[in-house]
């Protein structure tokens, strides 16, 4: 479960019991969407609690509520302490963190008046991560850019996430390949997408896409790595039966994949440039830095 009786949740100014916590039925957030929230992870390190990359995952729901229009006005610190004081209050280390920007009651089609923001955390650990997943491609596409501002964390766009991951639940898979509008590969229900061919990765470009953090993170693992990288639109059929492939999110971290459309990728994954990309990602988290990862290498 999320929370217990004696969880403290960060809600509109103040430190309150989640299990208090109420909001109104009247709001744009609920009937519409109209919310904006994050994903953010923290991990016990040898250097106490640390929430990975707090600036990046703050400055982006600022950006995400301006591009909404929705008045905002935490700074990226004051954000971040407000998380620290949440993790410690509940006595959370390896903890995922859901901020999210809610607005007040207003039923009408026009921009948010005043928001509110609450901090919520739930312990997390991810022992579940062993196995590779088998995915899909979707029959749902990615919502249109020219619809949406794809790159905002908006709520609203989760319903497209939920109908992409159930029906590939429902078809016997573990997750869903999403397309965008032209048929190229665009991300997965919650996760950003790497293949790996010839000892080159490859990911989508930006565009019709959540650029992820995780997304970023991997593309600076492989500049210090010297792993070759290309970002570009690619079909389905160019990642089937690929060397390798892996999703990447703050809460998946760096997940390997089985296989897409039932065409396994065919690299022993641990033999895979990959591979390499997640061990350095799970240093990474814990603190440390990468130059002693790449001492380990040789
Ligand atoms: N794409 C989508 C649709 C997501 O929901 C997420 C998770 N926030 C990502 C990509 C990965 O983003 P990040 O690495 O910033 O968690």
């Amino acid at each position: 479960m999320y929370y217990n009786n004696n969880t403290i949740i960060y809600y509109n100014g103040n430190f309150v019991k989640a299990s208090e916590a109420s909001t109104n039925l009247y709001g744009q957030s609920l009937h519409y969407g109209y919310a904006v929230f994050e994903g953010i992870k923290s991990y016990k390190t040898d250097g106490g609690t640390k929430i990975f990359k707090a600036k990046e995952h703050y400055d982006r729901l600022r950006r995400s509520a301006e591009l909404m229009h929705i008045p905002f006005e935490y700074t990226t610190d004051e954000l971040t302490s407000l998380s620290y004081e949440v993790l410690e209050r509940n006595g959370l280390s390896d903890a995922y963190l859901r901020p999210i920007v809610l607005c007040s009651p207003n039923m009408a089609l026009s921009k948010g008046k005043e928001s509110y923001l609450a901090i919520e955390a739930w312990e997390w650990s991810n022992g579940y991560m062993a196995n590779k997943m088998r995915i899909m491609t979707s029959t749902f596409e990615r919502p249109n850019p020219k619809a949406f501002k794809v790159e905002a964390k908006v709520s609203g766009h989760y319903v497209n996430s939920i109908l992409a991951c159930q029906e590939a639940k429902d078809a016997g898979y573990d997750e869903a390949l999403v397309l965008d509008s032209n048929g190229f590969v665009a991300e997965s229900s919650g996760a950003n997408v790497f293949y790996e061919k010839n000892g080159t990765l490859y990911t989508p470009s930006k565009g019709s896409i959540l650029p992820g953090i995780t997304r970023a993170t991997v593309l600076e693992i492989c500049a210090e790595l010297d792993i070759p990288i290309e970002e570009k639109l690619f079909k389905p059929e160019e990642m089937r039966g690929a060397d390798a492939a892996f999703f990447c999110g703050t809460a998946a971290e760096v997940l390997a994949l089985d296989s897409l459309d039932d065409v396994p990728f065919t690299r022993n994954w641990d033999d895979s440039l990959s591979a390499t990309v997640q061990k350095a990602y799970s240093n990474l988290v814990l603190g440390k830095n990468l130059e002693e990862f790449k001492l380990q290498l040789r």
